[in-house]
């Protein structure tokens, strides 16, 4: 059974404050002679991973007074054998919260530059499409510019001269025209981008992702679940599309449910085998959307975020087509969203 976030911290404060009470009950019990205080080092190492950074200075600090009182208070044993103890004591409290700080901020170090890396992997394919987008679109928008200024002048003109304007406004349709077929050829570029395809184990893949995206899972306090099938025939695609498939998917997973309270937050990905394909499914429990919106997710610029893009789903879609599967969207039974997609599988059952 899987606590909920909030039982399990309640539970880790309650454990730090009796094995705390324990020790200063002991080191204060026993002789000054007995360093029971070096133990405080132990539930600074417990506490590491349900405390931040000023939480365990606070609790160090905490320790280092425990171990002061319990010394002023000892009533036997050698005095000064208690007072090399109590600094042996503080010195192992104060390196071990030290240690401990030094080894969180550069695991911190580490999500951050895992994260970005994520980030990255999907910037790099919107900043192709976009880059040629703009590129390409940009000449025939200047021209549409250009032919319509002229047209205002030619009308303005006393007598107006309608002929001159006619031509304007024919070239700005041939621009238009042009405009509208440059979309069209950059659409099949990205349908037609050649998928270098081979046999790969899509759970391996999935996993993979799953450890870039783990340090965003972690910070957004989601509960990740996964159910992989042990019975995958090999997935016959680009593997390294497909994983840029489901990594979009996932953040996209991640985004959906920021708004969500932090218990509720559950990311479910699965593999399963069916008919000659593999089905990959990324579920969410964060807002959703509403059926009748399932196909324009897909469309490309269109987004519901006040600082997305919009076109994550649209190459998702184009490179899943590209690699011979197909992709959904639907509402997620107990509320958010499911998007799956197929990948053509291998007859042959993946060696176990
Ligand atoms: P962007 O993330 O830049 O908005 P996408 O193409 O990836 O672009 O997504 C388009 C839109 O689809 C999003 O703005 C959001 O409204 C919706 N969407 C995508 N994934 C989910 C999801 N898991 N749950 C709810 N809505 C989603």
């Amino acid at each position: 059974m899987r606590l909920p976030p909030r039982v399990l911290s309640i539970l880790q404060f309650a454990a730090i404050g009796i094995a705390m009470a324990a020790i200063f009950v002991a080191d204060t019990g026993t002789s000054y002679e007995v360093a029971a205080a070096v133990f405080y080092a132990i539930v600074i190492l417990i506490a590491a991973r349900a405390l931040g950074r000023s939480g365990l200075a606070a609790l160090t600090a905490a320790c280092i007074g425990l171990t002061v009182l319990s010394f002023w208070l000892t009533p036997h044993g050698d005095f000064h054998a208690g007072l090399i103890n109590t600094g042996i004591s503080i010195a192992a409290i104060v390196m071990t919260a030290y240690l401990v700080i030094t080894m969180q901020a550069a695991r911190t170090a580490a999500h951050l530059a895992q994260a970005q890396l994520m980030r990255m992997a999907r910037v790099k394919s919107l900043e192709g499409l976009t880059t040629s987008i703009a590129h390409e679109v940009n000449q025939p928008l200047a021209a549409i510019v250009t032919s319509g200024h002229a047209s205002q002048r030619w009308l303005a003109q006393e007598p107006p001269n309608l002929d001159k304007a006619r031509q304007a406004l024919a070239r700005i349709l041939d621009a238009a025209d042009r405009a509208s077929s440059i979309i069209v050829r950059v659409r099949s570029l990205t349908r037609g981008a050649p998928a270098h395809k081979s046999a790969f184990d899509l759970n391996q893949a999935i996993l993979e992702v799953i450890a870039l995206a783990q340090a965003e899972i972690d910070r957004n306090g989601i509960v990740l679940q996964t159910d992989l099938s042990l019975h995958l025939p090999h997935a016959h695609a680009d593997r390294v599309q497909i994983q840029q498939v489901i990594g979009n998917l996932v953040l996209n997973a991640i985004e959906a449910m920021s708004a969500m309270p932090a218990h509720s937050r559950v990311l479910q990905i699965s593999s399963a085998a069916s008919d000659g394909t593999v089905t990959i499914a990324v579920a969410d429990s964060g807002e959703g959307f509403p059926p009748e919106m399932h196909e324009r997710l897909f469309e490309a610029f269109w987004t519901t975020k006040p600082h997305g893009i919009g076109v994550g789903l649209s190459i998702s879609r184009a490179i899943v087509e590209a690699n011979g599967g197909q992709i959904e969207a639907y509402p997620r039974e107990g509320g958010g969203a499911v998007l799956r997609f197929t990948v053509p599988g291998l007859l042959q059952e993946a060696p176990q």
